[in-house]
């Protein structure tokens, strides 16, 4: 087996459970990927050396050599530093404070990385091989443990003065509605993110326990999740159809101020909205249209994102292609 001649591109997805790798061709081509737990609790130091060993892995895998990698992406949760390349504490790897984690790799590898958070990088993954493909206003925005955007004008990142734009999540439609992650109170992320979904949930089933959610989860209301709200409202259960109803009535409004601000060619939604499908993106679109400006609000496509679980090694690999 000979060393192959090529270039290769190499892209690592950093979340909080897991640790992706990927090594592509120079087309963005993926060629072959290895995943392993990250351990948070045991760690950066502990995360980059998996890092280093995975790349090396796939590198000896696919008949490469550590001369032939033309450019590294990395995917990672922010808030992040994208010209430095540090990191400060994502809420899913609490203990990574100010880790300047593209000097460590620029030094392993002696090539500097390009990194992105993991919103703005799955924007671009969309754009690029997704839902996103030939618009030049993409708008990605997450919708799961919690509420981010990635924005894509003319195929760049949309980064702000400080690496924050895009934080859709925390525009505040409800004042002094429920406390958010970020401590302020009302933010679309504390109305409709996962965990926000099954709080409403369980709140309303405590006081209305005739609902098939309960059905769902064997009488245990402490386990009622997203999936089951969505997995009673497409059996037509009232309960859920109503949560549904509030749940897409804030994210169009939501969805209705970037729409006005932006003026996007098409909003990706993921994990939940692509999970209940029209059912909830219907009537987002309602809402979307009545809560925008006409212009906007009529060109705009809502629709769910398309990469699911690839997201994260397509992300990591449409920085560098
Ligand atoms: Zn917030």
């Amino acid at each position: 087996m000979g060393q192959r001649l090529s270039l290769c591109l190499v892209g690592v997805d950093i979340g909080g459970t897991k640790l992706a790798t990927v090594v592509a061709d120079a087309n963005g081509q993926i060629l072959n990927k290895v995943r392993q737990p990250t351990e948070s609790h045991r760690g950066f130091e502990h995360a980059i050396k998996l890092i280093v060993d995975m790349i090396d892995q796939l590198l000896h895998l696919e008949q490469f050599t550590r001369d032939q990698i033309s450019a590294i992406g990395i995917s990672c949760g922010g808030p992040l530093d994208t010209k430095t390349g540090v990191v400060y504490s994502p809420p899913n790897l609490p203990d990574w404070d100010a880790i300047p984690l593209a000097d460590i790799v620029e030094s392993e590898f002696k090539i500097r990385p390009v990194i992105e958070n993991d919103a703005n990088a799955g924007a671009l993954a969309e754009w690029r091989f997704g839902a996103g493909r030939g618009y030049n206003h993409v708008v990605f925005m997450t919708m799961s443990t919690g509420i981010g955007a990635g924005i894509v004008v003319d195929g760049r990142i949309l980064h702000g003065a400080s690496d924050c734009a895009g934080e859709v999540g925390h525009q505040v439609l409800i004042p002094n509605g429920p406390v958010c992650g970020c401590g302020n109170r009302g933010c679309l992320e504390a109305i409709c993110s996962g965990p926000a979904i099954a709080q409403r949930a369980q709140e309303k089933v405590r006081k209305n326990p005739h609902t098939k959610i309960l059905d769902l989860v064997d009488d245990n209301i402490e386990a009622i999740r997203s999936e089951e709200v969505l997995e009673a409202a497409k059996s037509a259960d009232p309960l859920a159809l109503d949560l549904i109803h509030e749940i897409s009535f804030y994210m169009g409004w939501g969805i209705a101020n970037l729409v006005n601000i932006i003026n996007p060619d098409i909003v990706l939604i993921g994990t939940i909205a692509v999970a209940a499908g029209d059912l909830l993106l219907d009537p987002i679109r309602r809402t979307v249209l009545e809560m925008s400006m006409q212009r906007p609000g009529e060109i705009v496509k809502i629709m769910p994102a398309q990469l699911g679980q690839q997201i994260g090694d397509l992300a990591a690999i449409s920085l560098v292609v």
